[in-house]
């Protein structure tokens, strides 16, 4: 099977820049002949009631799917398998480190700001015996490469730093890169669509999906929706949900088609018209109709 997918977390409602990027993901599965799936990434700040309105706001899009949504809550078992598979090659070791640990470690010269320095990589048994009854250990991979090169449709080859990364939390949830990937090799998804804010973490994600024995996706890193001021559009902005543009009169649709570059009344319409060739890498800007409280 030959899929591309929508992964939303459902800790709040999408905006439009969201929206967007999921009917992008939805419009390049589709041309491709690919099965579209919608994949709830609920393991980390849940909403309650968010599930259901992306879901209800994508249908008002006018995009469909293949299958039902499936949610990472009741995937548990696949993370832990692949882990399991990791450990067993003697690729995950225990960390210790706090957040302030790490941001406050010396950094190697050939490691990139912001990664793991490798503090608890080589920690004798006995040590790590003593850090044990402090606190709960994260999960590391034990990465064998600096760097690792995908392929991505907007930016062609794109080569960035793989650290030590996290694949599961000290609080025994199971890491969003490790989830993602498991994921994405189960489900057949060869097409990774998402905001371009994911891009810098593609390399781990690729570089892991071939430890698990996944050929990487063909990744489509697509621009952020912007405000006017040039920050990443929030709430704050104003009318950004598809019901706060809907109720200021906006035909969300049509405004989302026209950014694409396609003309159409309906997903399946604008598929005569897209040309991936012809979308613009630099981020939408985006200027709501209405302010709320600002
Ligand atoms: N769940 C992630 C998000 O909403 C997207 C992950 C992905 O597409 O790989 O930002």
């Amino acid at each position: 099977m030959s899929a591309g997918r929508y992964a939303p977390s459902p800790s709040g409602d999408l905006h439009i820049g969201n929206l967007r990027t999921a009917l992008l993901a939805w419009l390049w599965a589709r041309r491709s002949g690919r099965d579209f799936l919608i994949r709830v990434e609920d393991l980390d700040r849940v909403r309650p009631g968010a599930e259901q309105r992306q879901l209800d706001d994508l249908r008002a899009l006018g995009l469909d799917w293949d299958g039902a949504p499936v949610r990472q809550s009741q995937r548990l078992d696949l993370y832990e398998a692949a882990i399991g598979r990791l450990e067993g090659e003697g690729r995950v070791y225990e960390c210790f480190c706090t957040r302030r640990e790490i941001l406050e470690a010396p950094t190697a010269p050939h490691h990139p700001p912001g990664a793991y320095p490798g503090t608890c990589r080589d920690l004798t048994e006995a040590e790590r015996a003593v850090r044990r009854a402090e606190r709960p250990a994260a999960l590391r991979l034990r990465s064998e490469v600096a760097t690792f090169t995908v392929a991505d449709k907007l930016h062609g080859t794109y080569e960035g730093a793989v650290d030590d990364f996290v694949l599961r939390r000290g609080d025994g949830v199971p890491a969003y890169n490790l989830a993602v990937v498991v994921d994405d090799g189960a489900q057949g998804v060869d097409q990774v669509v998402r905001g371009d804010d994911l891009l810098a973490s593609a390399p781990r994600q690729a570089y892991l999906a071939t430890l698990l024995g996944t050929a990487p996706p063909t990744y489509v890193h697509v621009p952020l929706a912007l405000n006017p001021a040039g920050q990443r559009l929030a709430k704050r902005d104003g009318a950004v949900t598809y019901a706060e543009l809907r109720d200021a009169g906006v035909d969300v649709f049509a405004l989302i088609a026209d950014s694409v570059g396609a003309t159409g009344s309906s997903p399946r319409e604008l598929l005569e018209s897209f040309d991936p060739a012809a979308l613009s890498t630099q981020p939408w800007v985006f200027d709501p109709p209405v302010s709320s409280g600002r």
